[in-house]
């Protein structure tokens, strides 16, 4: 039985963790850097472990300290959150090899998953659309001019070991990808440690749509529908929302269960999700995250479903709570993330937060670590809450997010809220109407 759970995360996060532990009566141990001894997680957690200074290197990402915290303070699982050792396959064997539950997947599908070549050959193989690409990775300028001969102009060139949208480049022709797989060769290393790349037809105006699955240890498995991410900054979600506006029912349907039966035959253990572009009726895999999502609130709003406290269940031993013909999918959810950042330029704006009001009334959600008096760290990336609201149809939502979005003060620092009050007044954001690329053109046309 789990009964204290080791939070490895800081931030929204660790609070939405220390949350679903408490109402399930588990106690919580926060761990947290020099720089994060004020933060709210730590204050709200039963026990709580000061685990190195400000840089992530010597503290979030210290596996031994965080494993030695976990002995000490007697918990019994460790939940990593999103971003830091949440997809370490190495951190998730440790885990289990001390004794301790690692709330997420087996390592073994953390490290497929990580290296993005493996897991777009175990999708072809579960028989998931892919994006058109390199069979396998390009080693030479000669093997990526072959490869995109053959898949045609533009392509993009990815790093296998990437992540957070970093290291990829468009390619327009021959002596574009020339260029294009050199510096993304010396990037990968640099920034990944790996300078494997492959090659992917780089598709013009796609939506990015994911699924989001769970499953237990008992054969158990569901999907429980998908998040439209399109709205994307240096491919980086800004504004996630749940149903996708592009999809009916039966699409939403077939590709959920497409997802379902990969996860199925994988043997996948927890939550997960499956990330996809979409472009005239097709879906197209790209990736799989093995961890918890930054935009899960919305999969919760529409469904009901808590879906931290399902990953902690089913880390537990315990069944699904619910059947795939259970999951519910009410009106409609969206998210706002709110960084610390000038809404224009987005340049991080660390500093002490001197006023705060969340906003409130039906339907609205922050998730937020953030309070008057809090300051916020240079060390660490600059989200400082997501503000979800629910409608009953899309049309309600977005009334109720501008109305959210009016009442929310944060004062003292920069943030994006002027960013997402502009959005919510556009047209096509109204309308639903968006590919990855419209945020950008929209920054460049203001
Ligand atoms: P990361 O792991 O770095 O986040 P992903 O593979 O998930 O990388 O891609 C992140 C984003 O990059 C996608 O949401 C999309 O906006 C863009 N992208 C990825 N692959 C393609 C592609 N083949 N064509 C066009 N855009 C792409």
């Amino acid at each position: 039985m789990i009964e204290k759970v080791l939070i490895a995360n800081r931030g929204e996060i660790a609070l939405r963790i220390h949350r679903a532990c408490k109402e399930m009566g588990i106690a919580t141990v926060a761990v947290h850097s020099e720089a994060d001894r004020y933060a709210m997680a730590v204050r709200l957690a039963d026990e709580s472990v000061c685990i190195g200074p400000p840089p992530s290197a010597q503290s979030y990402l210290k596996k031994s300290q965080i494993i030695a915290a976990a002995e000490i303070t007697g918990a019994d699982a460790i939940h990593p959150g999103y971003g830091f050792l949440s997809e370490n396959a190495q951190f998730a064997e440790m885990v289990g090899a001390h004794g301790l539950v690692f709330i997420g997947p087996k390592p073994e599908h953390i490290r497929i998953m990580g290296d993005k070549i493996a897991a777009k050959q175990a999708m072809i193989d579960a028989g998931v659309p892919v994006v058109p690409g390199s069979d396998g990775g390009v080693e030479t300028v000669s093997a990526a001019k072959k490869a995109a001969k053959k898949i045609g102009y533009p392509v993009l060139i990815k790093a296998a070991a990437g992540g957070g949208g970093r290291g990829m480049k468009v390619a327009r022709t021959d002596k574009e990808l020339e260029n294009a797989v050199r510096t993304a060769k010396t990037e990968a290393k640099a920034a990944f440690g790996d300078d494997a790349v492959y090659i992917e037809k780089y598709l013009e105006r796609p939506r990015h749509i994911e699924i989001q699955v769970i499953s237990d240890a008992h054969g158990n498995v569901c999907h429980l529908w998908e998040r439209d991410c399109s709205i994307q900054r240096r491919h980086q979600k800004v504004f996630e929302e749940a149903p996708s506006p592009a999809l009916n029912q039966a699409q939403r349907d077939d590709i959920g269960m497409i997802v379902a039966r990969a996860v199925e035959k994988m043997g996948y253990l927890g939550a997960g999700t499956m990330e996809f572009l979409y472009e005239d009726g097709q879906f197209y895999f790209i990736e799989m995250n093995t961890r918890l999502q930054v935009e899960h609130p919305v999969t919760e709003m529409i469904t009901g479903i808590d879906i931290v406290r399902e990953q902690i269940r089913i880390a537990d031993g315990a069944k699904l709570s619910f059947s795939q013909d259970e999951v519910m999918l009410v009106g409609h959810a969206i998210e706002c993330r709110i960084n610390a950042e000038n809404p224009r330029s987005f340049v991080p704006s660390p500093g002490m937060i001197t006023d705060f009001h969340p906003p409130g009334g039906p339907d609205v959600r922050l998730d937020s670590a953030a309070y008057a008096g809090y300051r916020i760290p240079p060390h660490y990336d600059s989200l400082i809450g997501k503000l979800i609201v629910h409608g009953r149809t899309r049309n309600e939502c977005v009334m109720r997010l501008r109305r959210a979005l009016q009442e929310m003060v944060v004062g003292g620092v920069e943030t994006t809220l002027d960013l997402h009050r502009d959005l919510l007044e556009q047209k096509d954001i109204i309308d639903g109407d968006y590919d990855i690329h419209w945020l950008e053109r929209f920054l460049a046309d203001d």
